[in-house]
């Protein structure tokens, strides 16, 4: 006996253990799933096996039909499922059903609240597959084979969900794999024909391959699900239920989707898609690799999942199918990469995928609004990547803004512009790091006065969405801390000249600051942006914004040093008291106090936060000895 195939005791992850427990507990109310998930997995195991034969043919070891069976022993009270899938070796058995080898998985488990209800809800995003065997059975046996591999290098695990599982090599004859479930007690009605079937009729009609069982009294296997392809069949002749089962295959999601869009497209291209909008945002949304994608098809055959060529990087969330009439069947990854035909058919299906969220955001607002909370931050992408669609996209964003100024952002640029006051040319916006600090940026008191409403951006990408999207439908997009602000036919004559009248009156005061703050600002000015602050900073109207340019230094980048300009508000008491100020030191000192009060505001940091305090400390003194 070698090493190998002595039988080892391996422990599970800390994290198994605890998700197992949890699992079981939460997913018991609908027990019967795990029939599903182990089909599911049998038929992923096939079309891997198909795949991998496209290169190499005698994988199939003579046998290139592949089928997925469920039988059951009364006596022995266990079902089992097996396939001719491409099985797995020693080590994948560890790394696929030892290990939850997940990113994410101590910030999920952490996120647990102990509510029955809640959990099983997130559970269910977390895609606990293979481990919903242990919601019925008290041992669960794998025996496996990986396609390629020898009779002699076939794997057993075995384990009863509760701490460890056991390895050991045995001789398996055919490849594939082969899941043995040893029902808890209570569980015997699971152990009959019928029970089994309508399980597999409701959750596993879908599989394109036969799920074959030797029904009672029966000489040969019989097919229990319709084995042809879900997409193939006319619309008419799909229920919702098999659509949400078909996408809960697909996505390896416990959820219901959210939308789905099934269509045929005829012409120089011909495929049929089925395609999904999930519920949620899978765990691996922001990875640089995620798990899954589309699953492409060729004449109804099974060919690859493709995670970056059938859909563009910013719908990355979407699953299902494509299926070609027209690409070759041995279709390799490396002619994805080049082929004008996938191009074609990704624009194609990108359209499609635009055209089902339009649907929702018009007919569904609840779904739209749970849509945008799971994917927003990534369809923003879309603006600066997809420029053929970028109208399209942008009607799609939703915002919050100061019109209900909550953080929960619902507001269309199109709702926007139809709140447009009369005179109002320009749709503004503040971008800054929280929405705290958007919401409550000295750059919105006029248009607050004025009513007019201001999107508030938040996010990392708002930055890069709004360099993108200079308009929306004829407006120009405007930040309301760049330039001069020039509020257009907002502003009535009399305001007008009641500015001109402010810029000759203070002018003297104005140069002084700016002399007092030469090493910091470009200028200094008169502000008509405030009404409660004292003072604010704004950027030219060419020059980077302020929020951007910490990002990007945060971000280690190189940025051009710019200085901004310091705007006053003059009707503010502490600048009645700074134009008052006959000492020079302490008009140097108050101004500083000045310009770094309105850099904290921006959300800055200050260079000298020490010489700040002390500034700040020694004038309130003063003043108060006054
Ligand atoms: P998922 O299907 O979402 O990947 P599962 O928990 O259902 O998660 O399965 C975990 C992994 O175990 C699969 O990704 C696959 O690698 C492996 N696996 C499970 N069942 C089989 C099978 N019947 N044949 C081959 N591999 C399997
Ligand atoms: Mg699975």
């Amino acid at each position: 006996m070698t090493t190998e195939t002595q039988k080892e005791t391996l422990g599970f992850q800390a994290e198994v253990k605890q998700l197992l427990r949890l699992m079981i507990h939460s997913l018991y109310s609908n027990k019967e799933i795990f029939l599903r998930e182990l089909i599911s997995n049998a038929s992923d195991a096939c079309d891997k096996l198909r795949f991998e034969a496209l290169s190499d043919g005698a994988l199939y070891e003579g046998e290139s039909e592949l089928k997925i069976r469920v039988a059951y022993d009364k006596d022995a009270r266990t079902i089992t499922l097996s396939d001719n899938g491409i099985g797995m070796s020693r080590n994948e058995v560890i790394e696929n059903i030892g290990t939850i080898a997940r990113s994410g998985t101590r910030e999920f488990l952490d996120r647990l609240t102990g509510d029955q209800a809640k959990d099983a809800h997130l559970i269910g995003q977390f895609g606990v597959g293979f481990y919903s065997s242990f919601i019925v059975a008290d041992k669960v046996t794998v025996v496996t084979r990986r396609a390629g591999l020898t009779a002699e290098h076939g794997v057993q695990w075995e384990s009863s969900g509760e701490g460890d599982y056991t390895l050991e090599t045995v001789s398996k004859e055919t490849h594939g794999t082969e899941v043995t479930l040893h029902l808890r007690e209570g569980e015997d009605d699971f152990l009959s024909d019928w029970r089994l079937q309508s399980i597999i009729r409701k959750y596993s009609d879908h599989i394109t391959l036969p799920i074959l069982m030797r029904l009672e009294g029966k000489e040969e296997d019989t097919a229990v699900n319709q084995a042809n392809a879900l997409w193939a069949r006319p619309k008419a002749d799909i229920s919702d239920e098999q659509y949400t089962e078909f996408y809960k295959h697909v996505a390896h999601d416990f959820e219901p989707p959210l939308a789905h869009v099934h269509s045929k497209v005829e012409g120089k291209q011909e495929y049929t898609m089925l395609l999904y909008a999930p519920a949620h945002a899978p765990f691996d949304l922001w990875d640089r690799q995620p798990r899954h994608g589309i699953k492409l098809y060729v004449r109804r055959v099974f060919i690859m999942e493709d995670l970056d060529k059938l859909m563009p990087h910013y719908l990355r969330f979407v699953r299902g199918v494509i299926d070609s009439n027209d690409l070759p069947l041995n279709v390799s990854r490396e002619i994805l990469q080049h082929s004008k035909d996938i191009d074609a058919i990704r624009a194609g299906a990108s359209k499609k995928v635009l055209g089902m969220l339009e649907d929702l955001a018009e007919n569904d607002k609840e779904k739209y609004a749970t849509f945008w909370r799971e994917f927003g931050r990534v369809l923003k992408e879309g603006v600066g990547e997809d420029h053929a669609n970028k109208e399209r996209i942008a009607k799609l964003l939703r915002f919050a803004t100061t019109h209900a100024d909550t953080e929960t952002g619902d507001v269309s640029l199109a709702d926007y512009v139809a709140r447009m006051k009369e005179g109002q040319s320009k749709l503004y916006y503040v971008t800054a790091d929280s929405f705290a600090a958007a919401k409550n940026s000295p750059h919105l008191e006029i248009f607050r006065k004025k009513g007019v409403e201001v999107i508030l951006l938040h996010d990392r990408v708002d930055e890069w969405l709004v360099s993108n999207l200079p308009e929306f439908e004829g407006h120009a997009l405007q930040s309301v801390a760049k330039g001069d602000l020039d509020l257009g036919q907002l502003d009535d004559a009399e305001e007008k000249q009641a500015r001109e009248q402010e810029q000759s009156t203070y002018k003297d005061f104005v140069e002084k600051i700016q002399a007092a703050l030469s090493e910091q600002v470009k200028a200094v000015r008169i502000s008509h942006r405030l009404t409660d602050s004292p003072a604010c900073l704004v950027v030219d109207e060419q020059e980077m914004g302020m929020n951007l340019e910490r990002m990007l230094k945060a971000a280690g980048q190189n940025v051009p040093q710019s200085k901004p300009i310091l705007e006053v508000n003059p009707q503010h008491p502490l600048l009645a008291l700074l134009q008052n100020e006959a000492d020079a030191a302490r008009f140097g000192d108050f101004s500083q106090i000045l310009f770094n009060q309105a850099l904290l505001a921006e959300g800055g940091q200050l260079e000298d936060p020490a010489g700040f305090v002390k500034k700040l400390n020694s004038l309130m003194l003063a003043l108060a000895s006054r």
